[in-house]
């Protein structure tokens, strides 16, 4: 057997990609675009046949090429996304509601006090819509035929991993991993297992949810196009880039550097509660072992580029603002904080809004496009802060991905700021890459303990001017305490 396939439900695509599974090595892989839907405001759907037949489009197209010799599937998904459908026909009740649709936001916001709590504790996330337990209990109170099905014995709920394993072995493994389920808010990441107290809560019976495996599990075999395949490896879309990044050790961390930065601290086997609202996931359990995470994100980080480029209309291109940032020796004492839509970790204002400080008659816009770039590695500097003091771990090494993680300016910056190594892949698919290790580690062909020697890196930026960065980050702090203070109010 030569090669894996990672196959990657993502929000807006489907992907599946072949892997030479000795080299790990990406060798073909195919895409489909997969339909948002807007119904009211703030409401984000997609339908989960469509997610179906596209995931078995491109696995078909990946399975043709490798002709008989792919050795299983690993699967790797937006995560909280939830699916509810007949355990019978496989059909689902009504659109899947995806993790950006904000329907049950107001139920959130007003859950009581103690299962806030119970919610913090147990499963490491905070009473945000977000997450899927509140999206299934609506599903369940405003879908006629879920609760037929529910009365029938006959529901399952889950989210997008456990449908297309459903689906794919044809009704036989109805199963989650403990990194999807992490993100229900009905598992307890502790005791590894769903909380009766918050299954009650949302009226949500445990029979209608996935049994919940591990990581680098057997998840059954798939009929795709009469192919048999096994399914082997499961893992959230996050944990899989921390898992294709090969930051597998306490201390280490991964950034992606999308619209929005998304920061995973790898903590060990310790379960780590945040005292700055940030989340505790779990990373992965291989071979056995769980590992947690802490989790972070800046709403705005490639965006604030784009805002350049398109808003402002001072950028050619997102990836000119590197030349731009470095035709000057420094911002010139501008400062920047993208606080658009208000500001999250540690702060969760979402009143606060943006700031540009520091601005004097010789500002030129390589000044401000310097000032923006500094801000996106500020901002992964105060979650970072945020989770060592969290964890008292010190920060190894962080290793980089996304679009803007092309970026040698930031990403020199970003290791200034920190006093850390930032290791850049060769890789950038890290997402997939991961499930793809997950499939070749569970069907031993490779050894989990050999991840770190296949990541291939292409540039290490080391640590150089610590002192001037410590000035930015204090700046970049004091303009942060302006953004907060809501002048418009
Ligand atoms: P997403 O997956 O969130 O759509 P991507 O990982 O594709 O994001 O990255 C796109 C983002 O990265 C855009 O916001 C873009 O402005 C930013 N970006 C891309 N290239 C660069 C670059 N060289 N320098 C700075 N920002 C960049």
């Amino acid at each position: 057997m030569k090669y894996v396939i990672a196959l990657d439900a993502g929000t807006t695509s489907i992907r599946a990609f072949l892997y030479d599974a000795e080299r790990g090595v990406f060798v073909h892989g195919a895409q489909q675009e997969v339909e948002s839907k807007y119904p009211f405001s703030g409401w984000v759907e997609q339908d989960a046949n469509e997610i179906y037949f596209k995931a078995a489009y491109v696995l078909n197209d990946c399975l043709a090429f490798a002709k008989g010799k792919a050795a299983g599937i690993g699967i790797t998904n937006q995560r909280e996304t939830v699916v509810l459908w007949d355990r019978e026909t496989g059909e689902p009740v009504c659109p899947a509601i995806v993790w950006q649709c904000r329907r049950t936001s107001e139920f959130c916001k007003n859950m009581p006090q103690d299962v806030v709590q119970i919610v913090r504790e147990r499963t490491g996330l905070t009473n945000d819509a977000y997450f899927s337990a509140s999206k299934i209990r609506w599903a369940i109170g405003h879908v006629p035929a879920a609760r037929t099905l529910l009365k029938e014995k006959k529901l399952c709920a889950g989210t997008i991993d456990s449908y297309l394993i459903f689906k794919l072995t044809g009704g036989k493994t109805f199963a989650t991993d403990v990194t999807n389920a992490s993100r229900t808010m009905l598992y307890d990441i502790h005791k590894l297992d769903y909380d009766e107290d918050l299954l009650k809560f949302f009226g949500i019976p445990r029979e209608i949810l996935p049994e919940v495996r591990a990581s680098d599990a057997d998840f059954g075999t798939a009929n795709v196009g009469g192919s048999r395949i096994p399914l082997a490896g499961v893992a959230g879309d996050q944990q899989s880039a921390l898992i294709g990044q090969a930051a597998l050790t306490e201390g280490e961390g991964k950034i992606t550097y999308g619209t929005g930065l998304f920061l995973l601290f790898h903590t060990g086997e310790r379960c780590i509660s945040s005292k700055s609202g940030l989340l505790s996931t779990i990373a992965y359990q291989i071979k056995g072992k769980t590992c947690y995470a802490l989790e972070g994100s800046v709403f705005h980080a490639g965006s604030s580029v784009q805002w350049l480029r398109d808003g402002l209309e001072i950028l050619p291109s997102s990836a000119e603002s590197e030349r731009i940032a470095l035709s000057v020796p420094d911002a010139g004492g501008v400062s920047f904080v993208p606080a658009f839509t208000g500001l999250g970790a540690p702060h969760w204002d979402s009143e606060a809004r943006g700031m540009l400080t520091g601005i004097t008659r010789g500002t030129t816009r390589a000044h401000i496009v310097r000032a923006v770039l500094e801000s996106i590695a500020c901002g992964a500097r105060e979650l970072l802060d945020c989770m060592t003091k969290d964890s008292g771990i010190l920060l190894k090494e962080i290793k980089c991905d996304g679009g803007a993680s092309q970026n040698n300016f930031l990403m020199q910056f970003q290791a200034d700021v920190l006093g850390a190594n930032v290791n850049r892949p060769r890789e950038r698919e890290s997402t997939a890459l991961g499930a793809a290790y997950l499939c070749a580690c569970a069907k031993g062909l490779m050894d989990f303990g050999d991840i770190s020697a296949r990541r291939e890196c292409e540039r290490v930026f080391v640590p150089k001017g610590k002192r001037e960065a410590k000035k930015i980050y204090d700046a970049y702090l004091i303009a942060e305490k302006r953004a907060l203070m809501h002048f418009d109010s």
